[in-house]
């Protein structure tokens, strides 16, 4: 597996790309954000690991050129800043997941094997719940037939709930089902997806689709019922 690890902090990078090669991962170093960018549009890399806070170019913008170039491999940010609008900002732009500075070897372990792990979505018919038509193979969203860009991450949590229209879902499980781990996702990740979805599903429309149930998970209704 190839991982670019984008970070300025030389000693940083240094001991991450050290560990990450004695789990036998191949890694090369970009330090900072011009390189970044260009190493990820010139070569296959597996996922890339992004910080925020580059000389030249920042994170987000890196991520945004990615994503607006075509390049889908996923995208680890790692932040020193924990605070919402950064990390929701980072995922709209096209980020699945996150991990706020200083974190554990373990965790990140944990969260690049998860995003490696997470395949395509399953080939089959296409999903719909009330105003909304999800097709897995070719990856859109439609509403009343507009078609609605999301990233990869929002329409995975979008099509995992989609499959259980009118279940309430735990959170545990939507974690699982998106991410692949088991409760270890920072607590605020799920709901800033969930907050990035709703906007740009229900619009201005006023017509709530996806539902929070209070210490439970959240629910997709098809109708406006309660
Ligand atoms: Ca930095």
């Amino acid at each position: 597996m190839r991982l670019l690890l984008v970070e300025d902090e030389a000693r940083m990078a240094a001991l991450l790309k050290k560990g990450l090669a004695e789990e036998g991962y191949a890694v090369a170093v970009a330090g900072d954000g011009r390189t970044g960018l260009a190493m990820a549009e010139s070569n296959e890399f597996d996922l890339i690991l992004l910080d925020i806070m580059l000389p030249g170019i920042d994170g987000f913008t890196i991520a945004r050129r990615l994503r607006d170039g075509g390049i889908h491999t996923p995208i680890l940010m790692l932040t020193a800043r924990d605070a919402a609008p950064d990390v929701v900002r980072g995922l709209d732009l096209g980020a699945d997941d996150y991990l706020t500075k200083p974190f554990s070897f373990e965790v990140l372990l944990a969260r690049i094997r998860a995003l490696l792990r997470r395949g395509p979505s399953a080939q089959d018919v296409q999903l719909t719940a009330g105003p909304l038509r999800l097709d897995p193979a070719a990856h859109q969203v439609f509403r009343e037939g507009v078609q609605i860009d999301l990233t990869r991450t929002e329409f995975l949590l979008l099509e995992f709930l989609m499959r259980r229209t009118g279940q309430v879902v735990r959170r545990a499980s939507l974690i699982e089902g998106v991410w692949g781990y088991d409760r270890d996702v920072e607590s605020n990740t799920l709901d800033a997806f969930i907050r990035l979805l709703r906007t740009k599903l229900e619009g201005d429309s006023g017509a709530r689709l996806i539902h929070t149930v209070r210490g439970v998970g959240y629910v997709l209704r098809a109708g406006g019922e309660e």
